[in-house]
């Protein structure tokens, strides 16, 4: 029997323990083109358990396209909040607009050509919700053909159109529920990261590697860069109750509000890695990774589609990690203390004064109290953020800066999660 034979053996099967098997998901209820992308769009880098609610409370508040498109991109922002990964937001705006002024595509090229939609999103979205022959291949999908065929292709842009070709050539009728139901497999029987539930497994008696007991050998993947370093002061300014917020203008995070920072050289003596015992992530993604470390995560398909790379989404949909951004977690213990810091506050008489006197690079001239510091790591997808904060009650509010109460900051802006370690401190 062929590659392709044995295949169309699988698919009846995969439909049929699909069905049978599928989890009872929000998007998969009175799914229509623009709620099927806010869910793509959401599930990019995200685990399934973080976006149910989110993707509930989104669609309560923009229904449709249309009040999608019509709203201003901080409502947007603040809706999104706490997924991470605010590019995905900006680029459901601008695609819930297309919509909006031009309808619904009809064609993979079209939905293709909608903002935040890659060769992935687009095969998932035309076949989940347009009816077309379209794969949808992503590090999920390689991860259960590489098995299935004990196939040792490094998983990359070529392993991808190959199998985008593999699966074109069995695509049933059943367009959605085949490609879902790849997706199901991959999320909670044919799992990354440890042995797959191959006895739950429909494929098991025509999968290779399953036969031949290799199933952990499958996907072979490509070296991984290293991550970079980037090491940060974060200030978490207050005054007469208020706390300073800015808009980031550039890079990650772009048009995000955060508070005041700036990138710091190495703290010397080093940090030591080790002491994070207090992950700051709350329930789910986290992560405003950008996929391109300090540059707009990669859209636009191949192998560089953000979330569908690597497997992800398997990962997340099985219960574990969807998104490349974690925060790792935070120490009290800062690796930079400043020499005259006492316990728990340091007044200056001169100005801000904290280590190098960090404070005059973002042009704070007014007095300050030191109130609390600590350290926290966020992890992106290319860069890893390694942050001292300090919380410092000036006597002015610093006109450079927005200045709000903790609840209004709750309510009206969103701070990405790579600070959440830091808004513990808002009272
Ligand atoms: S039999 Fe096992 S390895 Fe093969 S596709 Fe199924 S779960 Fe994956």
């Amino acid at each position: 029997m062929t590659d392709i034979e044995t295949l169309q053996q699988a698919v009846p099967r995969l439909l049929q323990w699909f069905r049978q098997n599928k989890r009872d998901l929000p998007w998969r209820h009175n799914r229509t083109f623009y709620t099927a992308l806010v869910a793509e769009l959401m599930l990019q880098q995200t685990r399934v358990e973080a976006v149910k609610e989110k993707y509930v409370a989104f669609l309560e508040k923009f229904p449709t396209e249309r009040e999608l498109a019509l709203a201003s991109e901080d409502e947007v922002m603040k809706a999104w909040e706490g997924l991470g990964y605010y590019t995905r937001a900006r680029n459901l705006k601008r695609a819930a607009e297309t919509l909006f002024r031009e309808g619904t595509p009809q064609t993979w090229v079209g939905v293709n050509a909608l903002a935040g939609v890659g060769n992935y999103t687009a095969g998932a979205l035309s076949s989940i919700a347009l009816g077309l022959k379209e794969p949808a291949v992503d590090g999920n999908v390689l991860r259960i053909l590489t098995r299935f065929f004990a196939d040792d292709s490094v998983i990359d842009d070529a392993a991808k159109r190959k199998f985008t070709e593999v699966l074109r050539a069995v695509y049933p009728d059943e367009t959605a529920d085949f490609c879902e139901g790849l997706m199901e497999l991959g999320a909670i029987v044919c799992v990354p990261n440890g042995a797959p539930l191959c006895e739950q497994c429909p494929w098991n008696t025509l999968c290779r590697a399953h036969l031949e007991g290799r199933e952990e050998d499958f996907p072979v993947r490509a070296e991984k860069r290293p991550r970079r370093v980037e090491y940060l002061n974060v200030y978490v300014l207050k005054c007469g109750g208020k706390y300073a917020i800015r808009k980031r203008e550039e890079g990650l995070l772009k048009g995000l509000w955060e508070f005041p920072n700036e990138v710091s050289p190495p703290p010397y003596p080093p940090p030591q890695g080790g002491g994070m015992t207090e992950p700051s992530q709350g329930g789910g993604m986290s992560g405003d990774a950008q996929g391109g470390g300090m540059t707009e995560p990669p859209q636009g398909g191949g192998m560089t589609e953000p979330s569908q790379g690597g497997g992800m989404r398997g990962a997340t949909q099985g219960g574990g990690m969807r998104g490349d951004a974690q925060v790792v977690g935070e120490r009290a213990s800062p690796g930079r203390a400043h020499p005259e810091r006492s316990e728990g506050s340091h007044k200056t008489d001169g100005g801000l004064s904290i280590q190098g006197d960090p404070s005059h690079a973002l042009g704070m001239t007014q007095k300050g109290t030191l109130l609390a510091q600590k350290n926290a790591t966020h992890v992106f997808t290319h860069v890893e953020w390694r942050m001292t904060g300090y919380l410092i009650e000036t006597e002015t509010p610093d006109p450079a800066f927005l200045w709000a109460t903790a609840e209004e900051i709750r309510q009206n802006f969103a701070i990405p999660s790579a600070f959440k370690a830091f808004r513990v401190w808002l009272k």
